[in-house]
Parts: C-alpha cells; sequence; structure tokens
C-alpha cells in the first residue's frame, strides 16, 4: 500500500522529487484528491490514463500555480482573464486555446488545440506546484467512472499500489469537482456543473452562460459515470427494506448529506456518502431529493450519472 503522509515540509519535498521522477503521487485539492505527475511528461502522462483505466480521449485538467503560469499555455481573452482574476485559486476550470510552444504534452489534451487549466486553492497543492515549477496534471484519484476520492483513504483503497505516496490534506473542503468553462474569444460555455456555480460566474460576468452546444461539447462527459457498487435511486422519499438511504434536509437516512438541507454541506458530503453506501454493503441505494438550484445542480449532475453508472454496471 502507498505511503499516507500529512503535509509537512518533508512529505511535500518527497512528493516533489517523486514528480520530478516522473512518478505519479495522491495530491489534495479543494475539490477531489488528484492524481498527479508531470504535464510535460509524456510517459508519466501515459501512467495517469493506465493507472485510471481512463480513455484516452478524456483530456485531464493542467494544475498551475496562477494566472502566470498559465499564460505561457494558454491563451486568455479580456473575459478569460477576468474569470481566472475573480475565481483563482479555486474550483474554477478554464478550457482557453492552447499555445502552439507550450510543452504541455498532446496526451494531456487528448491531441485538442484547447487546454484545461485551473489554479487549486488547497495549501497542499499550491506548495507541491510552486516548488515543482511545472504544470501538473491531475485527474480525480480513483478508476475511471467510480466514485471521487475526497479523503486520502478512498486514494489509497482505490488505487493501492499504482501510486507509491499521498499526501493527507484532510476531507476535502468542497468536495466536488470543479466547473468547466470553455471560453471562446468572449463567449463562455459551461462544460460541467461544479463547485462554483451558475449563478456566481453570471454575476462575475454581468451576462448569461452559453450552453455547451453539440460542437462544443466537453469530450470525457460520460453519462455514465461515479458509480457506486449497488442501483441508485433518485429523488426517494421513503427507503424500500434493503435500500441504504441517503437523506437530505428533512428526509431522514442511514447516511446524512445535510439535515439542515445546506447545498454546501451536501456537495462536502456527497461521495463520503456514497462511500459509506458501498461500505454497507446493501443490494440497492437511495438518495432523497436535492433542489436544482446553486451547488445542487451540479449535485444533481453527480447523481444523475452515478444512478445511470449503477445501473450500467453488473
Ligand atoms: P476530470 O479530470 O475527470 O475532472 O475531467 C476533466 C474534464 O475536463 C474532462 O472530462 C473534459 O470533459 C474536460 N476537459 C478537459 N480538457 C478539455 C478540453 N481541452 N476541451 C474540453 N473539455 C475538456
Ligand atoms: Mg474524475
Amino acid at each position: 500500500m502507498p505511503d499516507v503522509l500529512p503535509i509537512t515540509e518533508d512529505s511535500i519535498e518527497q512528493a516533489v522529487a517523486i514528480l520530478k521522477n516522473g512518478g505519479l503521487i495522491g495530491l489534495p485539492t479543494e475539490t477531489v484528491y488528484g492524481l498527479a505527475t508531470d504535464a510535460t511528461d509524456g510517459e508519466a502522462v501515459a501512467g495517469i490514463f493506465a493507472v485510471k483505466n481512463r480513455p484516452t480521449f478524456n483530456p485531464l485538467i493542467s494544475h498551475v500555480t496562477g494566472l502566470e503560469m498559465a499564460k505561457a499555455h494558454a491563451r486568455f481573452s479580456p473575459l478569460a482573464e477576468a474569470f481566472a482574476e475573480a475565481f483563482w485559486p479555486g474550483p474554477l476550470t478554464l478550457v482557453l486555446p492552447k499555445r502552439r510552444e507550450s510543452a504541455i504534452h498532446p496526451l494531456v489534451t487528448a491531441s485538442l488545440d484547447t487546454i484545461a487549466i485551473r489554479a487549486p486553492g488547497h495549501s497542499a497543492a499550491r506548495q507541491v506546484l510552486h516548488r515543482f515549477g511545472r504544470p501538473i496534471a491531475a485527474p480525480s484519484a480513483n478508476p475511471s467512472g467510480k466514485l471521487s476520492p475526497t479523503r486520502a483513504r478512498h486514494v489509497a483503497d482505490g488505487l493501492r499500489d499504482a501510486v507509491s505516496l499521498i499526501l493527507d490534506g484532510g476531507p476535502c473542503a468542497i468536495g466536488l469537482e470543479s466547473t468547466v468553462l470553455e471560453i471562446r474569444g468572449e463567449r463562455a460555455h459551461l462544460l460541467r456543473e461544479g463547485a462554483v456555480t451558475r449563478e456566481d460566474l453570471e454575476e462575475a460576468s454581468g451576462a448569461p452562460l452559453l450552453e455547451a452546444d453539440e460542437r462544443i461539447r466537453s469530450p470525457g462527459q460520460l453519462l455514465a459515470h461515479y458509480a457506486p457498487d449497488a442501483p441508485l435511486r433518485l429523488n426517494a422519499t421513503t427507503p424500500t427494506d434493503d435500500e441504504f438511504m441517503i437523506g437530505f434536509g428533512l428526509i431522514d437516512g442511514d447516511a446524512m448529506l445535510s439535515s439542515s438541507g445546506n447545498l454546501q454541506e451536501a456537495a462536502k458530503n456527497l461521495f463520503d456518502c456514497l462511500a459509506e453506501a458501498n461500505a454497507a454493503g446493501t443490494a440497492a441505494i437511495a438518495v432523497a431529493p436535492i433542489p436544482e438550484k446553486g451547488l445542487g445542480r451540479a449535485i444533481n449532475d453527480r447523481l444523475r450519472r452515478a444512478a445511470t453508472g449503477s445501473q450500467a454496471s453488473p
């Protein structure tokens, strides 16, 4: 099993040494734990796809220290820069035109002429990025299609010896993946709902977001994803005898997303509750309705994919 180390000068240094050697590490971020490697090292990046069993048409997010490092790899329109200024460091990924001279490996971007990039806010991720000095490619640290990890233990359980070191930054403060926003000139298209809500983005830009149309739909946004081990029933108010119930607000459960109906708390607990349901080993899982507003939209997006994924798997 991998070393799971608390965040110290020493463990950060070990993590950076592994990255410099083309290795993979488990890295905490404010969204979920990442499986991180040097974004400019093709062999190292190939390791991510192999370990996760992730299809290579599904591009990875490159993580940077901030706008300055990002500008070496992506072209920022004034609107793109305004979003970065407003939300970085933080859980917003921008999809932008990739610079030809960028050293980021084509495997990271699935050979597209765009790149997905963000500056994470978690202090351990920031320290690693600053010391490493280069962009880090990092998808979530779980086998492709399974639940996203929000604790170091989830990473160790899911990936086992495929990583030698996991930095333990505690439970992820947000617990949901970043929002993915593609900027084309002065237009913003929402590719994936996430930790930064549509309302936040529209308030910052002063204009409504555009939907991702067929032409610019994000690759890798698979309908079946985040699959728990048992079938998942959505919008449930009362569980059947063989269901593990995940409650919210006034609807009680074996595990609670948030007793007070708080969406932020529910986002933080989402993958944890699903992992708990897996561990309980019931024949089925049910989850209470979540309001379709603010963070609730991203939570419902993950739940719908989890429900589809759980039907698709044996
Ligand atoms: P994950 O690493 O699983 O959080 O997924 C990152 C997601 O970002 C991918 O599944 C894509 O949907 C999206 N993405 C990454 N790069 C690009 C890109 N160049 N163009 C459009 N979407 C992208
Ligand atoms: Mg993922």
